[in-house]
């Protein structure tokens, strides 16, 4: 399986992408990235890049909060990324990896005067969470990093250092996924996932002043359960007891799809199986996030290799 990569302005055979180790980006964790979902539909032959414009406005937006400036538009990014999938020869679902960072050998802790670098990779899309048979998670003893310390409105390569402690812990206690609170003690997210409650038929949803990351499959999810189940989404601050007393509860995310909590600190969600919002909703992403719903096309960024 040829696979290439685009460093330093050029397409390049993964084995060559290197980059030096006094890269301030890796002393420092001052990048930022994100996470791109190429869907492949076997019948058609082609691939769904799934929101590849709102990815990269994404990615922009953490590049001006690290004052990173890249001399690539909106449109330049998502064509080189088609490029970069064309040049490999992936026929299964894959996960595009875009990281613009401070390139500089420089070890100056600063964000200005610090030369900047954009990369991109493509590899298979990871099996994050069991999305069939449902999670088992915790609420994490680490609490997310608030707004005025690192950004999490920004997928800002430093602040995955909060998710992995918080992710380790879990796992070791033998959970699959965490549940971060904010400093004030309501809920935020998961490590790399946004949370819903289903509570009285609504989608309860933690908005963006607490320390979330914006996702992507969460904006999905909201506008797919209105339109198709007619269920509508409060985003408002949610306790932690109303993890336990929820009807139904699920993350979102890229890698992470949406996967159903069955269990939270040791209480089942609901019935302790997967409720019926959630499977609804499973359904219609699933069939969404393929290409082929006329009624989404803003959303879709086809592409059909040779
Ligand atoms: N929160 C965090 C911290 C994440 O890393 C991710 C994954 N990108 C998400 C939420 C979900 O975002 P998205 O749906 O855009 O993948």
């Amino acid at each position: 399986m040829p696979a290439y990569a685009f460093l330093r302005n050029q397409f390049m055979p993964l084995a060559d992408a290197k980059i030096g180790v006094l890269t301030q980006a890796l002393h420092y964790g001052t990048g930022c990235f994100d996470g791109i979902r190429g869907n492949w539909d076997s019948e058609k032959s082609r691939f769904c890049l799934f929101r590849l414009k709102d990815h990269y406005k994404r990615m922009l937006e953490s590049c001006r909060i690290l004052k990173i400036s890249l001399p690539y538009s909106n449109d330049d990014l998502c064509r080189l990324t088609v490029e970069l999938l064309a040049k490999s020869a992936y026929r299964e679902d894959v996960y595009i990896r875009p990281l613009a960072y401070k390139s500089a050998a420089n070890l100056a802790i600063r964000l200005h005067d610090i030369e900047d670098d954009f990369l991109a990779v493509v590899t298979t899309l990871p099996t994050y969470l069991d999305t069939e048979k449902g999670v088992r998670s915790c609420v994490s003893s680490w609490h997310r990093v608030d707004d005025n310390m690192i950004p999490p409105r920004g997928k800002i390569c430093g602040l995955y250092v909060n998710s992995a402690l918080a992710k380790t812990e879990a796992m070791e206690n033998g959970f699959d996924e965490a549940i971060l609170l904010t400093q004030s003690g309501h809920v935020s997210e998961g490590t790399g996932q946004n949370i819903f409650l289903v509570l009285g038929g609504e989608l309860i949803t933690p908005p963006s002043s607490e320390n979330i990351l914006m996702g992507i499959t969460r904006d999905t999810v909201m506008k797919l359960a209105a339109d198709k189940l007619g269920v509508s989404t409060v985003e408002r601050q949610v306790d932690r007891s109303e993890l336990y007393v929820a009807d139904e509860c699920f993350f979102t995310g890229t890698a992470s799809d949406i996967a159903p909590i069955l269990e939270i600190d040791r209480r089942p969600v609901g019935t302790g199986k997967i409720g019926p919002i959630t499977a609804d909703l499973q359904r219609v992403y699933a069939e969404v996030i393929l290409g082929r719903n006329a009624d989404y096309s803003d959303w879709y960024y086809l592409f059909s290799p040779e």
